[in-house]
């Protein structure tokens, strides 16, 4: 199990997903993380267990870590939003006014982790955390956002569940994001560079 801290968010009723959650999906990981991870939002399995990145999805997640030599309680996880989003039964994608009003949770984490680099999941992820729209061109690459520290946007792992096709887009990104991290003196163990998703 990870590190739970103060950053806990305990009863938000903010917006409408406060009504379809089984309870808040709150960051985990380590304080002093110097790598954050910002997804979507929680899914079943997360809604139910109340950490982020589990099933399908969170398999693909480990094995990104896998590679980049880091391990979950290493680094800071969240999302852009903390409450599951639902259309019916299924999962739906957050609403720009759900993530506006979480947003003021995930700033929170970013000043008090205080992390050097946030790896975004997704475009919801980008957008929420940069409020940029860019994210088709802009994925992989490293980008800078005045009053965060720098940001890398990456796939979402659940996107490549059923796009197994992009899974060497992704080893691509990830094998430039490794490049920053060194260069720019990020702790990593020597991770897994002949395994990438495999
Ligand atoms: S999604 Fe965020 S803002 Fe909305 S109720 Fe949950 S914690 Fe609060």
């Amino acid at each position: 199990m990870y590190e739970l801290t103060a950053l806990k968010v305990t009863d938000c009723r903010r917006c409408r997903l406060s009504r379809s959650r089984t309870q808040i999906v709150n960051g985990s990981g380590h304080v002093g993380a110097a790598v954050m991870f910002t997804g979507e939002a929680p899914g079943k399995a997360e809604d139910l267990m109340g950490v982020g990145f589990q099933g399908q999805a969170g398999k693909i997640f480990d094995a990104m870590l896998a590679y980049l030599g880091l391990r979950r309680d290493q680094i800071w996880l969240n999302n852009a939003v903390r409450c599951r989003p639902l259309q019916g039964q299924k999962n739906r994608t957050p609403r720009p006014d759900e993530i506006q009003a979480c947003r003021p949770w995930l700033l929170q984490d970013v000043d008090q982790i205080a992390p050097r680099l946030i790896i975004t999941l997704g475009r919801i992820s980008y957008a929420s955390v940069t409020g940029h729209d860019d994210f088709a061109t802009m994925r992989g690459k490293l980008v800078s956002v005045p009053g965060l520290p720098s940001v890398f946007p990456l796939f979402h792992p659940a996107y490549l569940i059923y796009r197994r096709e992009m899974r060497s887009v992704m080893c691509h990104d990830l094998t430039a994001l490794l490049r920053y991290m060194d260069e720019h003196g990020i702790e990593h163990s020597p991770g897994q560079p002949g395994l990438c998703l495999s």
